[in-house]
């Protein structure tokens, strides 16, 4: 069983990547994930209901054209989550997800967090991450790699023989985050390189699963 911050670190890897809060209402926070793979809704799903277990939460599966979502909207949750980041969009403030303090207004009209950011909103790995334990930062990576991750191959050539060399890869457009995700690849040992929206794993030690400790 895993302890609940690894559970939390799950949740927010998958937030701060194909999940996300939205402000439905005054009163209404709309906390999703965005994945047409059902064992990851499900993983969501499961582990929200491990954190909150005293909330009866009404979970939905809404059907989009091309991809599937699961969502639950519950205040309780969002702010919860929110205390961790500000905000879970990633994307700059003028895409969509559109930045509520951008919608309909020229940009510098707005002066707001997002500005000095270069139009990147403030998402954030919170520092129980960054500063976790090896575990609760390898759940973190794991999770969000396999929201908006990847697999490459490379062919490589060693000792006059041919191999297929696997490296992973996260990808992530807001460069604050991509920093913060650096710094926690780094500190768990992989060998990165990082392009403006992405971190490989280049060095041999690119597996998640072999390097765990449990
Ligand atoms: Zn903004």
């Amino acid at each position: 069983m895993k302890i609940k911050e690894e559970v939390l670190a799950s949740v927010i890897g998958m937030l701060l990547t194909d999940g996300g809060i939205s402000v439905i209402s005054k009163n209404k926070l709309e906390v999703f994930l965005t994945s047409n793979s059902e064992a990851l809704r499900e993983s969501f799903k499961q582990n929200l209901q491990i954190l909150f277990p005293n909330l009866n939460l009404k979970f939905q599966t809404v059907h989009g054209r091309t991809v599937k979502k699961i969502r639950v909207c519950s205040r309780e949750v969002g702010v919860e989550f929110l205390k961790f980041s500000t905000t879970f969009r990633t994307r700059p403030c003028n895409t969509f997800p559109v930045c509520p303090k951008f919608r309909g207004v020229p940009e510098r009209a707005v002066p707001h967090e997002c500005n000095s950011l270069n139009g990147f909103p403030p998402a954030t790995l919170p520092s129980f991450i960054i500063n976790g334990t090896p575990a609760v930062k390898r759940v973190a990576l794991r999770s969000a790699m396999t929201c908006d991750g990847g697999i490459e191959f490379h062919k490589i050539v060693h000792n006059g023989k041919e191999y297929l060399q696997r490296r992973l890869l996260l990808r992530c457009h807001n460069p604050n985050l991509l920093g913060q995700w650096e710094r926690v690849f780094v500190a768990c040992g992989f060998k990165i390189t990082k392009t403006i929206n992405e971190i490989r794993i280049t060095g041999k030690k690119n597996n998640l699963k072999s390097s765990e400790t449990k």
